[in-house]
């Protein structure tokens, strides 16, 4: 009989260590994926700004929108910019929106389709 590569013991511990990696592996992930959006974020205080940004480095864009589909289309049509994402843990305040300065119930992101 030959002795055992590997005892259970050393291969627990090589998959606990694996785990490791891989847990630490995504989250570097995770955290560079944050990382990106958060450098291609611009929050827009105006129209001007959110139209400048949208002809200029991109990327997502953060604004107040009124919820209305046809204020979006127009948003869409003078940028090609369209709501991606209305995030549920960024419970900004209300606000007006960015476009026509009715009523928000908060911000939301815009990112032009590709
Ligand atoms: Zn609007």
């Amino acid at each position: 009989m030959s002795a055992p590569v590997m005892t259970r013991d050393q291969a627990a511990a090589a998959v606990r260590a694996a785990v490791a990696e891989r847990d630490a592996i995504q989250a570097n992930l995770l955290a560079r994926a944050r990382q990106f959006v958060a450098d291609h974020t611009t929050r827009a205080a105006s129209y001007d700004q959110f139209k400048a940004v949208m002809a200029g480095q991109r990327g997502f864009l953060i604004a107040q929108w009124c919820r209305q589909a046809e204020c979006e289309a127009a948003i869409k049509a003078e940028t090609k910019a369209t709501v991606r994402c209305i995030p549920m843990e960024m419970q900004t305040a209300p606000g007006r929106c960015v476009r026509c300065d009715a009523p928000s119930p908060g911000e939301v992101y815009f990112a032009q389709a590709y």
